[in-house]
């Protein structure tokens, strides 16, 4: 498939694209730890804020239908884009909020002394933690997927350990933050289902540069955030069976998540509302709608077949630099290069490159046992998004060369 678009008219949505940093051109290679946003997402959070603020589901007053159309609409956008149905999709702050709602309401109280739950080794802190927690209150026990040296899940392993009729729940990423890898999910799911082990797909990595069909994935959960899919900071979203919902009790209390509340006792909402107690962040919510709109307009397919081919090129101009080691390289990978420049730490690689404009994440990624599986302490990591171009890369790996010789 060829590429019309105009994807140097594309970058100019994005106004902050367009600044200097110490005095060069920013080059933001930073998009898998947030994304920039479009001017139509900052333009629709500002005009809610300027036309239509109101809280929601509260008032019935004109500005409060308004912005409870919005928030609402905003949610079947969401759904839609991810193929699933408006009530069983519970809006809340992101991906780590969504995987601690499944950890306290669903495991909590199913888990027992004695088994397992499956996390593998490439996850993301959020993916990881609040298991260990709802484990450790139940004697419950975390046990690591292994990955092979490439950086892909190792399915034989899986298998067995899925076959071990002692596993509870799986927890695995759809795209890993660090290596870029994109997991099976589909057939990982399938796999799980069939030994009745329930599965947490956490998906932050791959909405942003991918068409999802949750339906078609077939697992249990599947939790999202907003901010680095070109929406605000503070939204995502958490998906579930109708069946897991109606099973697990709320989160956290408050108001618009009862129907009737008395001292002997409350009556809950049906979800998606149960499980959002509190005010939203509604403009917030609102913004993701303009995200989801930007996003469709440019078609998925597209961004992911743009993103694809600056993956190929940044591999291939990294690829060439002596002393360069790339962590991931399995063979499905979205936009990441994690890296190391031999006798360079990562943060001061990262530190050097800032002083040219370029802006990548140094550290561990929120992926400490990744780390110690390769050995390292901290990686480099490039995270490119469709507005990035390829005389950005080409840039990157010259000033790569130039902080190696200042390092050297
Ligand atoms: N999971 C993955 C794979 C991520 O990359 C991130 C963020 O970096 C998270 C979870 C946590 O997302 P949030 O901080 O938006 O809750």
């Amino acid at each position: 498939m060829s590429d019309s678009r105009d994807w140097a008219a594309i970058r100019g949505d994005f106004p902050l694209l367009s600044r200097q940093v110490h005095g060069k051109p920013l080059v933001y290679l930073d998009s898998a730890n947030t994304s920039q946003k479009p001017r139509s997402v900052i333009e629709t959070v500002d005009e809610f804020y300027r036309l239509h603020n109101a809280n929601v589901s509260r008032a019935v007053h004109q500005l409060g239908s308004e912005a409870t159309d919005a928030y609402e609409n905003s949610r079947r956008k969401l759904a839609a884009l991810i193929n699933v149905q408006a009530d069983d999709l519970v809006l809340c702050s992101g991906t780590t909020f969504a995987i601690n709602l499944v950890a306290y309401s669903w495991a909590l109280p199913r888990l027992n002394p004695g088994d397992v739950i499956l996390a593998s080794r490439m996850e993301h802190h959020a993916n990881l933690v609040p298991w260990q927690i709802v484990a450790g209150l139940r004697g419950a026990e975390m046990r690591a997927v292994e990955i092979t040296p490439e950086g892909e899940v190792d399915r034989d392993a899986l298998t067995r350990q899925l076959a071990s009729g002692k596993v509870k729940l799986l927890a695995l990423t759809h795209v890993s933050n660090v290596l870029g890898t994109v997991n099976p999910v589909r057939e990982i799911c399938r796999e799980a289902r069939k030994h009745g082990v329930v599965t947490v797909i956490d998906g932050s990595q791959a909405l942003p540069h991918r068409a999802v069909d949750v339906a078609a994935i077939g697992c249990d959960f599947y939790a999202f955030t907003g901010h680095k899919m070109c929406g605000p900071t503070g939204t995502g979203g958490l998906w579930a069976r109708r069946e897991c919902w109606r099973e697990m009790p709320p989160f956290l209390g408050g108001g618009e998540m009862i129907r009737e509340v008395r001292f002997e006792g409350t009556v809950f909402n049906d979800p998606p509302h149960k499980f959002e107690a509190g005010t939203p962040n509604i403009a917030g919510f609102v913004g993701l709608g303009a995200a989801v709109d930007y996003l469709q307009a440019l078609g998925m397919d597209a961004i992911e077949q743009r993103e694809q081919a600056l993956l190929a090129h940044a591999h291939s101009v990294l690829g060439a630099i002596p002393g360069l080691r790339i962590f991931g390289t399995a063979s499905e990978k979205a936009a990441v290069v994690s890296f190391l420049v031999e006798g360079a730490h990562a943060h001061d690689l990262a530190t050097l490159l800032d002083l040219e404009g370029i802006a990548v994440r140094s550290g561990h990624h929120c992926a400490h046992p990744l780390m110690q599986f390769y050995g390292v302490a901290a990686t480099c990591r490039a995270s490119f998004a469709f507005w990035n171009t390829f005389e950005e890369i080409d840039f990157f790996a010259r000033s790569i060369e130039k902080v190696r010789k200042l390092l050297a």
